[in-house]
């Protein structure tokens, strides 16, 4: 396929991620969260772009946009494409939108191409993913997959108003749990095409690379207990400084981490207690994040710190304590699909990299329904979740000649 044509339907993209941006519950800002209003203005306008593109159009009961361009055959297996049309407040406009634009876009230039796919395909603009209206993040694809549970109906908003009460009144009715919307053994895969949110690519000079893997995530409220004492009249050798314990035990927190990549740990959040200039601190409470692309590195590496905590806080003459507050398993991209993404990028930019993702993503959800892959693009600066967020119209043609040409190999590979 030209290259110029691929280069037009990239600024059509970028002129449509510009659109979409604009639609907003926030004025001068993009902001759309769970079920809002312009989540509503979001769905319609990209459901318009998705008719455009041949697909027939739907949403959910959990307010999820569906695309589906139907198989040759009633029995046609079906490949996912896709990522969320929520957003933070004060977003970007990639984050998401992109992997829903991306695919619409794809779908129409396979079909210039004269490609004529072997499989039905979904394009999916999910609901949920950011955790910005209810606090508990993949409310769309766990709807989506089947995986909402009767708790999570519960949650309420900064307003009161609950899941179930959100849901219905955004249907009209109230439904039951929504049920798995396929089988796993209808779907061919899932692919997430997503910003990379990091610097890995830019460092490297590439628009695109692969991922392998989704870190799993331990979270963890850490405290150090010492006493507190007037910060004039305690001799130094007498003090149990539970602030300068928690100093101690962040620095090593980097220094372990950075011995041992590709493992990130960080500590994000300090308080001291009572928290005076002239008292030393009786007590300091951090908290603990700690991600790793493998389960048994990620326990380990917690324990680890754990460890480390405890031996600080016992020379300090200090209490150290800490609390698992999140504890999220890895998960593993597909290795035949990842290998057939990589073949892709590479017929395209002569290399590919494999980025393990640090954070999470709609695929994370996804896998329990098929096998996925993510495709991840540089953005400027590794920014996300920032109205400077930025992807380059000659990055997203790149990434659109990729999921072109995977969905060649995937047609080729596809019994017919
Ligand atoms: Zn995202």
């Amino acid at each position: 396929m030209p290259r110029s044509t691929l280069a037009q339907a990239a600024k059509d993209v970028a002129r449509r991620l510009e659109q979409l941006a604009r639609v907003s519950d926030e004025r001068g800002a993009t902001t759309r969260t769970f079920l809002s209003p312009a989540m509503r203005r979001a769905n319609a306008l990209v459901g318009g772009w998705m008719r455009g593109a041949g697909l027939s159009v739907r949403e959910d009961a959990a307010g999820n946009l569906i695309g589906r361009l139907p198989g040759p055959s009633r029995g046609s297996k079906t490949l996912l494409m896709g990522s969320h049309l929520d957003t933070v407040r004060d977003a970007g406009r990639f984050d998401g939108a992109l992997g829903v634009l991306l695919p619409i876009a794809a779908l129409g230039a396979a079909r210039d191409r004269g490609l004529r796919l072997p499989f039905a395909v979904e394009v999916l603009g999910f609901s949920e993913e950011e955790g910005v209206r209810f606090s508990s993040a993949y409310l769309g694809s766990r709807a989506y997959a089947g995986r909402l549970r009767k708790s999570d109906l519960g949650l309420r908003d900064p307003d009161g108003v609950c899941v179930a009460q959100a849901l219905s009144e955004h249907n009209g009715r109230s439904r039951p749990l929504p049920k798995p919307a396929h089988a796993r053994g209808e779907l061919l895969g899932y692919l997430e095409v997503h910003i990379e949110q990091g610097p890995v690519l830019e460092s490297r000079g590439l628009a695109a690379g692969v991922v392998p893997a989704i870190a799993g995530q331990t979270r963890a409220r850490v405290s150090f207990t010492g006493r507190a004492g007037h910060a004039g009249t305690t001799p130094m050798s007498l003090r149990r400084d539970a602030l300068a314990g928690a100093a101690e035990f962040i620095l090593e927190v980097e220094a372990f981490a950075g011995r041992r990549p590709p493992l990130v740990a960080t500590v994000g959040r300090v308080s001291a207690h009572p928290g005076a200039a002239n008292v030393i601190a009786g007590a300091a409470e951090l908290t603990l994040d700690v991600r790793h692309p493998s389960d048994k590195a990620r326990r380990a590496a917690f324990a680890g710190l754990r460890r480390a905590g405890r031996t600080i806080a016992g020379r300090r003459g200090l209490v150290f304590a800490a609390t698992v507050t999140q504890d999220d398993g890895a998960v593993l991209c597909s290795r035949e699909l990842t290998a057939l993404l990589e073949r892709s990028v590479r017929a395209r930019q002569g290399r590919s990299l494999r980025i393990p993702s640090g954070a999470g993503h709609d695929a994370v959800v996804l896998a329990s329904l098929a096998p996925v892959a993510m495709l991840f693009v540089r953005c400027r600066g590794g920014l996300s979740h920032h109205p400077d967020e930025f992807v380059s119209t000659g990055d997203i043609a790149v990434a659109l000649e990729v999921v072109v040409d995977f969905l060649a190999r995937l047609a080729s590979e596809h019994p017919r």
